[in-house]
């Protein structure tokens, strides 16, 4: 590289050089940067509104379903088949299924054998390594106990909630949920959680048995990987509106009922509405953002079927559960899609990314850009070198210019005589 050597002790050849040089290598080296996808973070809500394959039907006929075999108080046939239900839907979706048995050992259910179902699936983006937990109890209450008409005793005789929103509704959801999301490549595992044991009571401290169990069973690196938990609880209410629930986590809360008004989703109300101790508050507490969704005005704030016998099917709508579901589905595709699944396959990526043939046109029209401006510059540096050496004067064309030779050939010859 001789040629372009003789240039470097001219400042201003040398810059273009340098220019020319880094030109050439980023020409030749990195001709096309991968082009970049849209990262999740950077979708608006709603990005596939039109994708959206909540099946509220389908999420009926779980929700009757759960209703028919009876009341799910733990150790009952109801009970006993949202069990089956629960495993049989996530299985022929796809999922891994499996039951984390307990027996708490005190409060009312002590001795008592609970069961959380718990459904997995993980993801196929090589990213996937963060988990979303979505859930809901599908036990029910075993005492009517805000009954006024006579299931208000407890203990026996014992007059069990029909619990169609309270149990069913949410249940109900993450089935038709997980038949949404078949065949969707989401950047995110996902961990449905069907609790058991949330409602047994008569207090507290009989009560959120599964999610307490759940969370305490938790590995610190699975609360850390957890970017989400998600609870839907009493979101079949034929009148529903569903407000935000002031203990659930801000951010997470702004995001769903994003989803929710771009999609236009009108029965969740962007205002706060009371607060809930659920189970979401275990998830919480740990440190993982958590919501619940929930409608507790059931049906309004004059009155209200929870913990009534009349929790039943006459005050529940299938237009409901699409409402909620169709919220949580477009919030995972949004935060989570890697690409929709019926978009048209695309080529194996080639050598300069997925563009293959752009890429390589772009590429020839660079390099021959680069090798035009390295000759047209090579041929001005020999150019300027035969120009000056013609002269017989100092290569420094600058310096000659800015500063007469202090001493010519014809002074130096003028003081020897
Ligand atoms: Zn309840």
């Amino acid at each position: 590289m001789e040629w372009c050597g003789s240039v470097k002790r001219d400042p201003t050849g040398e810059r273009v050089l340098v220019a020319a040089a880094a030109f050439l290598l980023v020409s030749l080296f990195n001709p096309l940067a991968p082009v970049a996808i849209a990262q999740a973070d950077e979708r608006p809500a709603g990005a596939f509104s039109t994708q959206l394959q909540f099946d509220q039907e389908a999420a009926w006929t779980y929700l009757v379903s759960q209703v028919e075999g009876g009341p799910r108080v733990p150790g009952t046939l109801g009970h006993a088949l949202t069990e089956e239900l629960i495993q049989e839907v996530l299985q022929q979706a796809g999922w891994e299924t499996y039951s984390q048995n307990f027996t708490p050992t005190s409060g009312e259910a002590a001795d008592i054998p609970l069961a959380n179902i718990i459904g997995k699936r993980i993801s196929q983006s090589p990213t996937g390594s963060s988990e979303i937990i979505l859930a809901a109890h599908y036990d029910t209450r075993p005492w009517a106990d805000r009954d006024s008409q006579g299931g208000s005793i407890h203990p026996p005789p014992a007059t069990p909630i029909p619990g169609a929103n309270d149990g069913a509704s949410g249940v109900a959801v993450l089935l038709a949920l997980a038949q949404a999301l078949e065949g969707r490549n989401l950047t995110t595992n996902l961990t449905f959680l069907f609790i058991d044991g949330e409602d047994y009571g008569p207090d507290i401290r009989s009560m959120f048995y599964g999610s307490r169990y759940y969370v305490d069973h938790m590995t610190k690196d699975e609360i850390r990987r957890t970017s989400a938990m998600i609870l839907l609880d009493m979101v079949g209410d034929s009148s529903l509106q569903i407000h935000r629930e002031p203990g659930s986590n801000a951010q997470l809360t702004d995001e769903v009922f994003a989803e929710a008004r771009a999609i236009g989703v009108e029965t969740f109300i962007d205002d706060v509405g009371q607060g809930i101790l659920d189970d979401h508050v275990y998830f919480s507490r740990v440190g993982i953002p958590a919501i619940d969704l929930i409608d507790f005005d059931y049906p309004d704030p004059s009155t209200n079927y929870w913990h009534t016998l009349e929790d039943d099917l006459d005050h529940v709508a299938a237009a409901s559960l699409g409402d909620v579901g169709r919220v949580v589905e477009s919030y995972l595709l949004t935060a989570t899609l890697v690409e929709p699944t019926d978009e048209v396959p695309r080529p194996s990526p080639g050598p300069y990314g997925d563009d293959t043939v752009g890429d390589l046109q772009r590429l020839e029209a660079l390099k021959a850009i680069a090798w035009v401006s390295v000759g047209g510059i090579c041929a001005l540096a020999v150019g300027l070198w035969l120009h000056q050496r013609r002269r017989g004067t100092p290569w420094r064309i600058t310096e000659s210019a800015a500063h007469p030779p202090l001493v010519t050939p014809t002074v130096a010859r003028t003081k020897k005589t």
